[in-house]
């Protein structure tokens, strides 16, 4: 992180492991193509199926389970393009939710979960019904054992996107009964631009990306092989990190704590329901979350507004929109996301910052 500045936007993307950037290094100066069969393609290969054996290790499945893909938004594509009837859920990230079908919304609830009634009402025309783990903006962790048993009283493939959930909770792939699960590099401290689809063992896949066989003929194009060895690297890093979440939740719960007691009409988003340890959607009504980024920003706060991943632009979100916010309360929304790093201090200043807008823009009221 930059000097003295405070990095809180994990879920948009988080620092990458110093492991990392070696593991990159090293798969760079590998010079073979992984398909080709010489020496050359032979290590770069090995370089590959090794990161494959550890992420696979790391949600105990086998290998061939694993898919490298570009991240977690062609993970999401390659996944929802198997079927022509979908139910994606409301609050999905937008790589999802841009699938969804007229009339096949899962709604949600106020406090973030979805409605278990309206997808029980909508399931009965779904080949696959798609819920994310963990939402990006709010954290909310959705019931997805529960989700699972009713799709299979239906017969219906059940995708989870783990993007935000993978490294903020602990689960193994049959953990959840999943036909397929989304991961994203980034997230976790690995390379931008990778990802993976992990698959139900014997899940036929059909190919989105044609016209090579890579992957088992599952995904064509010569695999990003720096990014999948950043990729297994920051699983190692994060498995050796040891229980960050737990500091993590408490820090975060303190910020909220201390953020209520000095405005009493903050609503945090989905505080009544399970979230990861380190996300927090905080409204300051009145104060529109351009305004609060750019007050963070100058003072060495990095923090975002929703989701951040289309293009720096603040729009409401759907997310809190599908949650029954106001436009107006969601746009005065900002998404405060801790990772291993972050500290006490780091907390303190957020609080410190906070407080110091809140107090101003209530005095110019
Ligand atoms: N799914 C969720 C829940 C996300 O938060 C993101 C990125 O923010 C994605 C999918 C997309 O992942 P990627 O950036 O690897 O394409």
């Amino acid at each position: 992180m930059k000097n003295g500045s405070v990095y809180l936007d994990f879920n948009a993307t988080a620092p990458a492991h110093d492991a990392v950037m070696e593991a990159v290094l090293h798969a760079l100066r590998l010079s073979g193509n992984p398909s080709s069969v010489h020496s050359y393609g032979r290590e770069a290969r090995k370089c590959m199926e090794d990161a494959r054996a550890v992420v696979a290790d790391s949600l105990g499945v086998k290998p061939a389970q694993v898919i490298f893909t570009s991240g977690g938004t062609e993970a999401n594509a390659l996944a929802l393009t198997q079927v022509q009837n979908r139910l994606v859920s409301a609050i999905e990230h937008p790589s999802a939710v841009v699938y969804a079908q007229e009339g096949r919304v899962i709604c949600a609830r106020p406090d973030g979960r979805i409605d278990i009634q309206d997808l029980q009402e909508k399931l009965s025309a779904a080949e696959l019904v798609c819920v994310m783990a963990a939402n990006n903006e709010t954290g909310v962790i959705q019931p997805i054992r529960e989700i699972r048993d009713l799709c299979q009283a239906q017969d219906a493939r059940l995708h989870v996107d783990a993007v935000q959930a993978f490294g903020r909770i602990d689960f193994r792939f049959d953990d959840w009964g999943a036909d397929s699960i989304a991961l994203s590099a980034h997230k976790i401290g690995g390379p931008k631009g990778v990802g993976a689809l992990v698959i139900r063992d014997g899940l036929p896949i059909t190919p989105h990306m044609l016209g090579g066989g890579q992957e088992v003929r599952r995904r064509g194009g010569t695999e990003n092989l720096p990014g999948i060895a950043g990729f297994a690297a920051a699983v190692k890093a994060m498995q050796a990190l040891g229980p960050w979440q737990a500091r993590a939740a408490a820090l975060r719960d303190q910020m909220e704590a201390n953020i209520c007691a000095i405005a009493p009409d903050a609503v945090i988003f989905g505080a009544n329901a399970p979230r990861i340890c380190n996300t927090s959607a905080i409204a300051m009504p009145g104060v529109k979350a351009e305004t609060q980024l750019m007050a963070f920003d100058l003072a060495g706060i990095a923090v975002s507004a929703g989701s951040a991943c289309s293009s720096g632009k603040v729009a409401a979100s759907p997310v809190l929109k599908a949650m029954g916010a106001s436009d107006d309360l969601s746009a005065s929304t900002i998404r405060v996301s801790l990772g291993w790093t972050t500290s006490e201090e780091d907390i303190a200043r957020f609080i410190a910052a906070w407080s110091a807008l809140y107090q101003r823009t209530r005095q110019a009221a």
